[in-house]
């Protein structure tokens, strides 16, 4: 059996005391949210804090709210709410399905009561020789990413290809959707794509003291919005390729696209090409081939976690077209928005 390490437990009523605690405790310190990445990390000694500070206790992090923030924003969400929670609030549901249905596929119902939004946007990168126990990786010397000084997936490379596996991460960033941190000093705002770095060691933008306290949503004016998951086991795998698909129609035309792949790099992958191939188009034939294919061109997995990679890769083209041809079927034949995996 696998345990955990000896560590201190602080459990602040607020962000303010979080904060501090956090300053105190220094590099030692960690925070934990529903505790279902970090803890099966420290088992495997992949982050090793002494103090860990819990955010649970943390009542402003559990809220979701009906905000407008200069005009730009139409629903708030903290970044303490459950899993659980998103999946079954009713504006959440109704007014952002894709990210009710994101959650969804995460993980199982028992990971979703306690795994939070906040800890989904910030989980750790993963790979095949680094999730693993501590005598499994010391067996092979460790690698760069934790204890070692190599890549075993790319020996020759200077940086570490761990991939990004959150599924609410590459719908964040499709939805443009924004990150409330809050830190020592003060409050900013970023885009949920500048939050992430395509590095699997220094995955995030954040610094280590600042919280995520929410996200941000745009108001839900004209566009709509699916997300794909690709895994092995749909009752709790993590995804090997997610494909985010945002739309901005104008009549029965595309005004605007993003989208954004998951699993196939550090970060969430925007690809702006395969979104400029539906520009003017009624999502349909050639521009939705053109699309799939500007999205398969820059996919590029490593072999670091399941499925040969050559056949994700052929994937990533087979499911923006899936996606692609859900909204358009939803376009087309409108009964209310609904999102499929
Ligand atoms: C068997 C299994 C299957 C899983 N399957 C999936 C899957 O399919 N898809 C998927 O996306 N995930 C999956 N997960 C991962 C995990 O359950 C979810 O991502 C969950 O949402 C993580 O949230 P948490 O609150 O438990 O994070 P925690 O473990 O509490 O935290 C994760 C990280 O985020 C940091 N953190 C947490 N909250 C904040 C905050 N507000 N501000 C700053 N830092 C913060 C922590 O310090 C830690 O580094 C799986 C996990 C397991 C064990
Ligand atoms: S990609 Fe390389 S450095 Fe990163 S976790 Fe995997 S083996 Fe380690």
């Amino acid at each position: 059996m696998l345990r955990l390490p000896p560590f201190t437990y602080l459990a602040p009523k607020t962000l303010k005391q979080a904060l501090q605690w956090k300053k105190d405790a220094g590099p030692d310190g960690m925070y934990v949210a529903g505790g279902t990445d970090l803890y099966p990390n420290m088992k495997r000694r992949h982050q090793e804090p002494r103090v860990v500070i819990s955010l649970a206790g943390v009542r402003a992090l559990r809220k979701v709210t009906d905000r407008r923030i200069d005009g730009s924003a139409d629903l708030v969400l903290g970044a303490g709410v459950t899993l659980t929670g998103m999946v079954e609030h009713r504006k959440i549901r109704r007014r952002y399905p894709v990210v009710a249905h994101g959650a969804a596929l995460i993980s199982t119902p028992l990971l979703r009561n306690m795994g939070t939004l906040g800890g989904n946007l910030c989980l750790d990168t993963r790979c095949t020789y680094y999730n693993q126990t501590y005598e499994w990786r010391k067996a092979i010397d460790f690698c760069m990413k934790k204890d070692g000084a190599i890549c075993w997936v790319a020996p020759s490379s200077p940086r570490c290809w761990a991939v990004q596996s959150s599924d609410l991460a590459p719908v964040m960033a499709a939805l443009n959707a924004e990150y409330l941190l809050v830190g020592p000093d003060g409050e900013r705002v970023v885009p949920a794509g500048d939050f992430y770095h395509n590095d699997g060691m220094r995955y995030l933008t954040k610094q280590p003291d600042e919280i995520l306290a929410e996200v941000r949503l745009p108001a839900t004016d004209g566009w709509d919005a699916t997300y794909h998951k690709l895994r092995r086991r749909g009752t709790f795998d993590f995804p090997v390729l997610g494909v985010a698909a945002w739309i901005r129609w104008e009549g029965d035309t595309v005004a605007d696209a993003r989208i954004v792949l998951g699993g196939v790099a550090s970060h969430p992958q925007a690809v702006p090409e395969s979104a400029a191939a539906l520009v003017g188009s009624r999502l349909e034939g050639e521009a939705v081939e053109a699309a799939a294919a500007a999205a398969f061109r820059p996919s590029k997995p490593m072999d670091n976690t399941d499925f040969p990679l050559t056949w994700r890769k052929e994937m990533t083209r087979v499911y923006v077209r899936r996606a692609l041809e859900e909204l358009r079927e939803r376009r087309t034949a409108p009964r209310g928005r609904h999102h499929s995996a």
